[in-house]
């Protein structure tokens, strides 16, 4: 089946006992057995559930995997994956990577005695420098969030199956419509659902998916015995957005493109980052690992903070919120608001000003969008 006949249809069949076109939800805790020791394939819901099994196999099929598992957030699939570690346990991760993993890695794991070494991975060579002797895991964000740096998955693949280390990738910014990252050698894809896989702002969710049968395995334990599990609902709620990800994939691109071509000729703003543009520095390997670009734009402008929070202030239609990749178009100053733990020097040191603003491009109509930046630059 071609991609998009996958991502309308998953692996799911009507519902043989009523002819039901979309999956049954499975709104339950447990499951009564026949006798002691059969059951009907389910027993928990912490365990599994159908309505999970279904989104999680619809997941996979998209991502070109063969497992999938389907969390509670973005933040439990990636504390899952760090579980998969040891004290004294080391990790090379990309220095862009997002605040929230940031603070996952560094207030948390650090107390357990896993170590992290961040680099710019737009430089492959920085992360084989970077590998110790108690290096098991290379993690990368790619688009990263908030500076869309990019990530040669290719080269990166090649180094940690050389040194035998677990790759990580963080594709919560392109989808599996754009890049799937199992085809250049990760071992574990990781998304936050609530972004554009799921994509109308209607839940937090988080994916692993693999193509390994022993860390499926083992992040199934991890699952089960922690209960980061994402409820029926939320994976009913999933499964109907997979449905249309690859149309609104196309529009959050489409709109992207003219409204990054409408910033980098605007006066007021100094620089615009975009890896579906010739003057994102890794423009080359973008172009050849993704098949295209989402809704995901930073730029900087003039007048530093002020400028940006008196944009935030001046939007109409673009809404002031913390979250990117549903069909509304969504602004965030970064500094302030979704990295405003991540401390300034180290925000500064990696080339992420005070002034930064992200947009995720919605699927409105662009022109309206572009009318109300506009405005709103004018007003700053
Ligand atoms: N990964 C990336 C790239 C993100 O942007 C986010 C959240 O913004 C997460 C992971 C965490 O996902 P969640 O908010 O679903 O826990």
């Amino acid at each position: 089946m071609e991609f998009d006949t996958t991502t309308v249809r998953g692996k799911s069949q009507p519902d043989p006992t009523t002819g039901a076109i979309i999956p049954p939800l499975y709104q339950t805790a447990t499951y009564v057995l026949e006798e002691i020791g059969r059951d009907k394939g389910f027993d928990y819901t912490r365990s599994s559930n159908p309505t999970r099994q279904d989104l999680e196999e619809h997941l996979a099929a998209i991502e070109g995997g063969k497992f999938a598992i389907s969390f509670s957030s973005g933040m439990a699939s990636a504390d899952s994956c760090m579980k998969l570690l040891s004290q004294g346990d080391h990790v090379v991760c990309c220095d862009d990577v997002y605040g929230g993993t940031s603070r996952l890695f560094n207030k948390l794991m650090s107390n357990y005695g896993v170590k992290f070494t961040y680099v710019d991975s737009q430089d492959s060579s920085n992360v084989e420098e970077a590998i110790l002797p108690e290096t098991k895991m290379i993690w990368i964000e790619t688009p990263t969030n908030p500076l869309l740096k990019v990530t040669d998955l290719e080269a990166v693949g090649k180094i940690a199956k050389d040194g035998g280390l677990l790759f990580v990738v963080d594709t919560t910014f392109a989808t599996p419509v754009f890049l799937r990252p199992l085809e250049f050698g990760a071992d574990l894809v990781l998304h936050s659902t609530t972004k554009y896989l799921s994509g109308h702002n209607q839940l937090i969710g988080g994916a692993i998916i693999t193509n390994r049968e022993d860390l499926f395995e083992k992040m199934k334990y991890i699952q089960k015995s922690v209960g980061a599990v994402s409820s029926p609902f939320d994976c009913w709620l999933t499964i109907l957005g997979l449905k249309t990800l690859h149309l609104r994939m196309e529009r959050h691109w489409e709109n992207a493109e003219k409204i990054v071509d409408f910033l980098d000729s605007h006066p007021k703003v100094s620089k615009v980052i975009y890896p579906g543009h010739p003057s994102h520095p890794m423009y080359e390997i973008a172009k050849k690992q993704m098949s295209g670009f989402s809704g995901m734009i930073s730029f900087e402008l003039n007048g530093g903070l002020e400028a940006g929070k008196k944009l935030m202030n001046s939007v109409e239609l673009c809404l002031l919120a913390e979250s990117l990749g549903a069909v509304e178009t969504m602004i965030t100053h970064p500094a302030t608001m979704t990295h405003a733990e991540v401390p300034r020097e180290e925000r500064l040191s990696r080339g992420f000003e005070d002034g930064l603003v992200r947009l995720s491009v919605g699927v409105e109509d662009v022109g309206d969008l572009i009318a109300d930046l506009s405005q709103a630059l004018d007003r700053v």
